[in-house]
């Protein structure tokens, strides 16, 4: 068994400079037969694990793995925040964490285009329907019929955009997705767009793959 006591002063393969983490704050043991749990050490502002929806959650002992998210202390810019694989890794080595973060980016560039793709075919629909309907209202000669189906068109037109609205569904994936988007390195605290997940490289502390 393997066993990481992680803090200002822990035997962790990186150092940790936050004022918010405990010399002692927590400790990361690694079984023979591959299980990774996490247990908070009475740190004084508490440990956290990222969960399926991204948000931290405080625990005190916890069954984990490799690609755990962890924070130490506070989710602000103090908390130490570290993939647990970063244990087992050269202190400057993040290429298994932006392996993650790629996974992460592409499933957040699917998920836009996808809403995308939906607004593209609602949009061209109700657009059919409603010209089906303008050109209806021309060819029926009685006039009560025909502003019937004008009114019917204005109305799904306008209906549409009040029910359905792409902009809002995509500021629910972008929100989700800037939680992942965190540079791993364990004293950066930044976060990363698109294009530095792509190129593999933190340009606010350098982290790389
Ligand atoms: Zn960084």
């Amino acid at each position: 068994m393997e066993t990481f006591i992680i803090g200002t002063q822990g035997n962790q393969p990186f150092k940790i400079a936050s004022t918010m983490v405990s010399r002692e704050h927590a400790k990361v043991t690694i079984g023979d037969d591959g299980q990774w749990n996490i247990e908070d050490l009475n740190s004084t502002n508490g440990t956290f694990v990222r969960n399926q929806q991204g948000q931290f959650v405080r625990v005190s002992r916890m069954t984990i793995t490799p690609d755990t998210f962890i924070c130490l202390g506070p989710d602000t810019a103090l908390g130490c925040k570290f993939y647990a694989c970063h244990l087992k890794a050269e202190s400057d080595d993040y290429s298994r964490e932006f392996a993650l973060l790629e996974k992460y980016a592409k499933e957040f560039s699917a998920k836009i285009a996808n809403v995308e793709r939906t607004s593209e075919v609602i949009t061209k629909s109700i657009g059919v329907v409603s010209l089906a309907l303008l050109a209806g209202s021309f060819l029926i000669p009685d006039q009560g019929t025909n502003v019937q189906l004008l009114r019917v068109g204005t109305a799904l037109s306008t209906g549409s955009s009040l029910l359905y609205s792409p902009r809002k569904t995509i500021k629910s994936i972008n929100a989700r997705y800037s939680e992942l988007f965190n540079c791993p390195n364990p004293n950066c605290n930044g976060k990363l767009s698109l294009k530095e997940i792509e190129d593999c490289q933190c340009m606010k502390c350098k982290a790389h793959a």
